[in-house]
């Protein structure tokens, strides 16, 4: 049977990992069914974050197989639909459908496909949504992956982005894979996200990386959610000259690094730009130093991408 990959965006999260499994198997049982035919192998862009290697361990699942080219493959995108973040060579290869719970992004295709947006603050909330509408049951360890995808993307509920969805939907799931004690998966699960120990800063900095075309200026934003940001205190001077490298490489005009403190609900962040008055014309804050708090701001999609956008094109 032809193989259809399904795959998140790159430096995969936990929602990009899961969502591609959950989708895979949801339109597997489709293909069972006799509604759609390919087989539906999902994939993975880059090296699992300890978050997601911790969620596939804990419901069973070997991380998906790695994709990083579309050359003459067919694929379904799930949490993402910007170039900048899907597969090399994405042209030469065929994009059967898109999931996603982000701004629509710069992906165009030849050909009518199924295209799947919601405002929701996870793609595993869309997807379950989807499972309910075809009458597919939801396995116990799928319906884990899918309620830690939630989870992650809305740090349990107190992220902007999170809706009635999210939460009815997390709940749900738990019911369905047997998770008694949401506090204690999440907390348990947040302390994996914080794994900061060993890593390098150019390993920290790329875990959860994400670049963007603002007024054709390339942008790069990156995020490290921790329990405490008090974890990486040391290491903002390397942090920081890390940037400096990866500004140099890859020619940004700006590189941000949100340090986001989930209990605090806020986020330190890191600036290194060609023009730090753009900056701060979005957050209307002094950038003094390096840095800058922001409080109450926890999601780049939401709080950060949006005001960046206006303040590039204003
Ligand atoms: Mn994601
Ligand atoms: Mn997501």
């Amino acid at each position: 049977m032809e193989k259809i990959y399904v795959v998140g965006h790159k430096n995969p999260d936990t929602d990009s990992i899961c969502s591609a499994i959950a989708y895979a198997y949801f339109r597997n049982k489709r293909v069972e069914r006799g509604e759609l035919k390919g087989e539906a192998v999902p994939a993975r862009q880059g090296d699992l974050n300890p978050e997601t290697k911790f969620v596939l361990e804990k419901f069973g699942f070997e991380p998906p197989e790695l994709l990083t080219d579309a050359t003459g493959k067919k694929v379904i995108l799930v949490d993402h639909s910007e170039r900048a973040q899907t597969l090399d060579n994405i042209d030469k290869g065929e994009i059967i459908a898109i999931i996603d719970h982000h701004k629509i992004g710069d992906i165009t295709t030849p050909n009518p496909i199924v295209f799947i947006a919601m405002p929701c603050g996870c793609t595993a909330t869309i997807i379950k949504r989807l499972f309910e509408i075809f009458n597919i049951e939801i396995p116990p360890n799928i319906a884990g992956i899918m309620m830690a995808s939630i989870l992650s993307d809305t740090l349990y509920f107190k992220s902007v982005t999170t809706t009635k969805k999210d939460i009815d939907a997390a709940k749900e799931l738990a019911k369905i894979a047997g998770v008694t004690d949401l506090d204690a998966f999440a907390m348990e699960m947040f302390k994996a996200k914080s794994d900061v120990a060993g890593k390098t800063p150019r390993e920290l900095l790329m875990r959860d990386f994400k670049e963007y075309n603002m007024a054709g200026n390339k942008v790069a934003i990156a995020q490290l959610e921790l329990i405490n940001i008090d974890i990486v205190k040391d290491m903002k001077d390397d942090l920081y000259s890390e940037m400096e490298k990866l500004k140099k490489e890859k020619g940004y005009h700006s590189i941000l690094l949100m340090l986001t403190d989930i209990m605090k609900e806020g986020t330190e962040l890191l600036v290194l730009s060609d023009k730090v008055e753009i900056i701060e014309k979005a957050f209307n804050k002094k950038i003094e130093g390096k840095s800058v708090w922001l409080e109450g701001i926890m999601s780049r999609k939401k709080q950060v991408v949006p005001p960046l956008e206006k303040a590039f094109s204003g």
